[in-house]
């Protein structure tokens, strides 16, 4: 057991990395996730002791890579060249497989129609994963650096989203490592992840990704590796860039088994034949399978396997001769559009959607598609496949081409412009929203001009469509923390035609319908009476948290507070002209005088954006949003600020330099009558407080209420300073702060 350090660090990595390849490469997982956290724990925790143990090729260093400013361009060591494409298995104007062939055997070696089959050279196919190419570059067996394609001279560096893929190996470890080693793959979006982010978008109001490859794309410009991480991006290896020792490899087919050996993970499946013959029945199998496999397939790499014949081959002015890409037909259909709807979403965002004749497309009729967003009905392509191709805008009445994204989705890829019929009629973005009549945001602003619009959106959050869904967001742990009132109970009181629930003000009037919850099944005495209590309560959260849980657009909970900060109440803060709501930095002098954090970024004085200022303060003073804050004061909503109120009493604490808390480092523990314990926290923060969560010798003060346990034995032991409740209500009032206010 008394390992050293380093040593139990080396095993935890391996064992770590072990169970990496094992679930990622190998599909084959070796350990539970809850051992595979706990190992990953401990490893941290060891790392953390011991600072000199830190190693950028650890398992920790994953997720662990800070967001970036942007990436840096690095130039391939060597080049990226693209594949030349080909759409047909036999011959075809000169571009199909079978062409392909017959010219590569031709500058092989001259061999003639009827000679080559004797002298034709190996080929290898493999699938095709429809991804990112990428570049990864390891120098004495360890990642250094993962480049972009790019323009294949040059890409980004984005080293830090790699390392975040757990089937990309950080350490290379077995015989005959090369000094350098460059593989060359796919970075790919797995269609379960596909479907799982797109619909967290969805429910987010974001725009959804077309297609695996779009995501993967857009994934990898992230800047926060975190956020890449939670993505679970997959890597395939596919080829070789520079390579330090000419003899890691005769062949593709052996360098791909070398890089197996190394703990790559390798497109499937693969074929590997002299006879162009067997390889189109691999192509055409592979096309029957490609459906089944976790990722999206858009073809099969065709590939001379001999390297030495690769570079005999050479390439053309555009790309190499020994090697082809045959793409699988895209599935496509044409069909009519007969109308467009207008659909809500849960966030509010209105997407067109169109409704058309039904169209067989991958096995299952389809009569819907989305259009996206109003900014592509009005610039749709009239060739998908073509960049260069006229664009028009979308109509009713158009012939209209639908594809299937990842094989998942339908959309609507492009107008037929010679089928549109005369005085087809335009599609109108709707100006209010089609559910609550209520006001529309444009982003961006101002769309009918030059830049196109990518989202719409209802702001009223009371919005029929969404009512649900903020009820639940409203009440929710973060939000306005209303014990008793998740998404189950929600749904629960809705089933009940004589329990109005569909405004937040409804929430505050359940007290009066608790016979009625009583009637429902599940909803017992005990259950109904914590929820009305979680109600009452949520009446004295304040300002901040009730503009901050209500789900305005632009008016998330880091806004509500700055917000907060600045006006004593909401009859203030509704009392402010648009101008007033809009960002000013402040000092950092000023900002500590009126009591404001010192972080740059918090010391704007409202949080609100130079185009989001205008949005919120148009919601605050819409019609629905005025009567919403009316009725919530009527049913005795705690509308003051209490930000406000404890930013006064630090500038004024700031002022005499002094106070109670000022410099200390206090830990709260067990319960309290007067005080929940965040908002405690907060206030005693705002008091010049450190909050700690636990007792150390650095520990100042200690709050003990009810029921206090090992934390308050350990302070005793310490000999740190203990206060009861009463000792802290004290001091407070001392300032004039009294709980609840
Ligand atoms: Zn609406």
């Amino acid at each position: 057991m008394s390992q050293s350090p380093s040593k139990r660090a080396a095993e935890l990595r391996d064992l770590l990395e072990q169970a990496n390849r094992a679930y990622y490469t190998d599909a084959a997982p070796v350990m539970s996730d809850k051992q595979y956290d706990s190992l990953m724990a401990e490893l941290i925790e060891l790392e953390a002791k011991h600072p000199a143990l830190a190693d950028d090729a650890s398992p920790t260093r994953r997720v662990g890579g800070a967001p970036v400013d942007g990436f840096e361009t690095v130039v391939h060591a060597v080049s990226m060249l693209s594949i030349d494409n080909t759409y047909s298995l036999g011959h075809d104007n000169n571009s199909g497989l079978l062409d392909w062939h017959e010219r590569m055997l031709k500058a092989a070696g001259g061999a003639d129609t009827g000679l080559f089959v004797k002298t034709a050279p190996v080929l290898v196919a493999d699938a095709k994963i429809d991804g990112i190419a990428m570049s990864l570059r390891y120098e004495s067996g360890r990642l250094i650096r993962a480049i972009t394609r790019g323009d294949g001279v040059k890409g980004d560096d984005v080293t830090n989203n790699i390392k975040t893929i757990r089937s990309v190996p950080l350490l290379l470890k077995g015989e005959g490592v090369p000094d350098v080693l460059e593989v060359r793959g796919e970075v790919f979006f797995p269609l379960e992840q596909f479907q799982r982010v797109n619909a967290e978008r969805e429910a987010a109001g974001e725009e959804l990704y077309l297609n695996p490859r779009n995501a993967a794309a857009g994934t990898l410009k992230n800047l926060d590796p975190a956020v890449v991480a939670a993505r679970r991006l997959g890597f395939v290896a596919h080829g070789r860039g520079e390579i330090s020792d000419d003899g890691f490899a005769e062949s593709h087919s052996g360098l791909l088994d070398r890089l197996v050996d190394l703990g790559f993970s390798i497109n499937r499946p693969r074929a590997h034949s002299a006879d162009i013959g067997e390889i189109v029945a691999a192509i055409e199998a592979f096309g029957k399978a490609k459906d089944r496999q976790p990722y999206a397939v858009d073809g099969v790499v065709v590939r001379v396997d001999s390297f030495a014949l690769q570079e005999r081959l050479g390439q053309t002015s555009k790309s190499p001769r020994w090697i082809v890409a045959y793409k699988y037909p895209a599935e496509r259909k044409t069909t009519v559009l007969l109308r467009v709807e207008h659909q809500v979403g849960k966030t509010g965002k209105i997407t067109p959607r169109a409704v058309m004749e039904g169209v067989v497309l991958g096995g299952t009729t389809v009569k819907h598609a989305t259009l996206h967003n109003y900014g592509r009905v009005r610039d749709a392509s009239t060739n998908p496949e073509d960049p260069g191709a006229a664009r028009t805008d979308i109509r009713i009445g158009d012939t209209v081409m639908i594809e299937k994204a990842g094989e998942v989705i339908p959309y609507v890829a492009g107008v037929v412009l010679e089928k549109r019929p005369r005085g087809a009629e335009k599609v109108a973005a709707p100006a209010r929203c089609p559910e609550c009549g209520g006001p529309v945001e444009v982003d961006p602003p101002g769309s009918d001009g030059t830049a196109l619009e990518t989202v719409r959106v209802c702001v009223n959050p009371e919005c029929p469509a969404q009512v649900r869904e903020k009820l639940i967001w409203f009440a929710g742990r973060k939000q306005m923390d209303i014990e008793g009132m998740g998404e189950k109970t929600v749904d629960l009181l809705r089933t009940h035609a004589g329990i109005p629930l569909n405004t937040f003000a409804d929430v505050f009037r359940l007290k009066d319908h608790a016979q009625a919850m009583l009637t429902l099944d599940g909803m017992g005495e005990r259950k109904v009476e914590i929820l009305l209590q979680g109600i009452e309560e949520a009446k004295t959260r304040g300002l901040a948290k009730l503009i901050g849980s209500m789900g305005i657009r632009h008016l998330g909970d880091s806004t509500a507070r700055s917000l907060a900060r600045l006006y004593p109440d909401l009859d203030a803060l509704l009392a402010a002209s648009e101008e007033d709501l809009r960002p000013k930095t402040l000092s950092k002098d000023e900002a500590r005088k009126r009591g404001l954090p010192e972080d740059p970024k918090e010391r704007t004085e409202t949080g609100l954006g130079r185009d989001t200022a205008p949005a919120v303060h148009g919601y605050l003073h819409s019609a629905p949003a005025r009567r919403t804050f009316a009725e919530l004061r009527e049913l005795g909503v705690d509308t003051t600020s209490h930000e406000y109120k404890a930013a006064s009493s630090r500038a004024k604490g700031a002022a005499d330099a002094s106070g109670p808390f000022a410099g200390k480092t206090v830990v709260i523990t067990g319960t309290l009558e007067s005080y929940e314990r965040e908002p405690l926290s907060r206030l005693l923060e705002s008091l010049g407080a450190k909050m700690s969560g636990s007792v150390s010798s650095r520990t100042s003060l200690l709050i003990a209420g009810e029921s206090a346990g090992s934390k308050l034995a350990k302070a005793t032991g310490l000999g740190v300073e203990v206060w009861d409740e009463a000792q802290l209500l004290a001091s407070l009032a001392k300032l004039g702060i009294k709980p609840g206010a």
